[in-house]
């Protein structure tokens, strides 16, 4: 096998909630035309069944997987061969969300083996989803639980929440936040189960009052917005005022281990998780909503995940989360720079965001490649060197450190 770069071809998924028309990202980066009115949600890079990616090589296509089959020593590295099994660990993605996406968590790795065994066909990988997000541009988010204070007074001011939830789990929850966060989020998830007539009573009633309101927050304007889309009473339209509404600039980026709620709600990211589609959905969806499994796997903590920061100018930026599938790199090269890139930990995928840059290897060959373009880089080449020929923006996924 030549052990050298391998351009993939990867699949997109067009989800509802993906960006269209002139806001859809992912056609842009691949220059591709847009189809009218199609949501282009996700770019899938990886081995994934679901959607998995190709490669060309000996005159003919190779699912990725079969690819790294033939000597995954060689392709993952012997380490991570070794560790995962012979199977790339990671999925790299770019999402693109014109809509907000359902509020979701995903489950811890012995979770995940449960949940598949039990109801295989909506937990269809018995492996866990830690994920990071990247910011291509400025993302808005609903991620993790509010502090305690920050809930107290959004109770306070959004009565017609208070009211669905019940006066006296309202007050339990006011006397005593830090102890009684789940028993909070429990009552309210299943009450929406039980009594869906309350809850569609309790949405309209919030919306009369924040629709003449003068002074909307963002978060508001969020659920009007909302609303018009769900009209089921979905109890995601009320979990968006207690989960933290973040914004993140481009370039930051935000880890999400198991058990922490999220949504993502505007913006264009690149994202990169354990090889998984595990996703435990609790509002915003018309899709299957397991109330009962969410409440079980949340971990109930407070406030807004550490966010990784950017420093400015730097060329190589990491982001390396504390699991041992994937961590990921973005270097920014002025044009006409070269920067040798050593394979510390094993296979490395390439995603050009922007620019054009040539890939060489020892002292022969060069390639092109440009933006758009994913590129597989075999262990077994330990080293490299990229040459901008107009300023680029890389993104680099690799297993993570054992
Ligand atoms: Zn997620």
């Amino acid at each position: 096998m030549d052990l050298k770069p391998y351009k993939l071809l990867n699949r997109i998924q067009h989800y509802a909630w993906g960006a269209k028309n002139q806001d859809a990202y992912i056609p842009a980066l691949l220059g591709k035309k847009t189809e009218p009115d199609k949501p282009y949600a996700e770019l899938w890079i990886g081995t994934h069944p679901n959607a998995s990616s190709t490669l060309f090589a000996d005159g003919e296509n190779h699912l990725l997987q079969d690819w790294i089959s033939r000597n995954p020593d060689a392709i993952l590295g012997q380490d991570v061969s070794r560790r995962f099994g012979g199977q790339l660990p990671f999925l790299l993605k770019v999402l693109s969300a014109g809509e907000v996406l359902s509020i979701q968590a995903h489950p811890d790795k012995m979770q995940a083996e449960q949940l598949h065994k039990r109801d295989p066909e909506h937990y269809p990988d018995d492996n866990h989803k830690p994920e990071i997000a990247i910011a291509l541009d400025a993302l808005t988010a609903l991620v993790g639980f509010k502090s305690s204070e920050d809930l107290v007074d959004t109770l306070n001011q959004y009565p017609e929440i208070l009211d669905f939830i019940g006066a006296d789990q309202a007050q339990n929850f006011i006397s005593k936040p830090d102890e009684n966060l789940k028993q909070l989020f429990s009552t309210m998830m299943s009450r929406s189960l039980s009594f869906p007539d309350q809850l569609q009573d309790a949405i309209n009633r919030l919306a009369n009052r924040l629709s003449v309101s003068s002074n909307q927050t963002e978060a508001d304007s969020l659920f009007l917005q909302l609303r018009n889309i769900y009209k089921e009473p979905d109890i995601g339209l009320f979990t968006l005022f207690i989960l933290n509404l973040i914004h993140l600039n481009p370039g930051e980026g935000i880890f999400l281990k198991a058990g922490i709620p999220h949504a993502y709600v505007k913006g264009n990211i690149v994202e990169c998780m354990a090889n998984s589609d595990n996703v435990v959905r609790a509002g915003l969806t018309p899709k299957f909503k397991d109330i009962e499994t969410l409440t079980r796997i949340l971990t109930y903590e407070q406030g807004v995940p550490e966010i990784y920061k950017i420093l400015d100018k730097s060329v190589e930026t990491h982001y390396q989360p504390p699991v041992s599938e994937f961590q990921l790199q973005r270097l920014d090269i002025e044009k006409d720079r070269s920067v040798e890139i050593r394979m510390e930990t094993g296979i490395q995928i390439l995603l050009m965001i922007e620019g054009a840059v040539q890939i060489q290897r020892n002292s022969d060959e060069s390639i092109n490649y440009k933006k758009g373009d994913s590129i597989l880089l075999p262990a077994g080449l330990k080293q490299y060197t990229i040459k901008s020929e107009e300023s680029a923006r890389i993104f680099i996924a690799e297993p993570g450190i054992s």
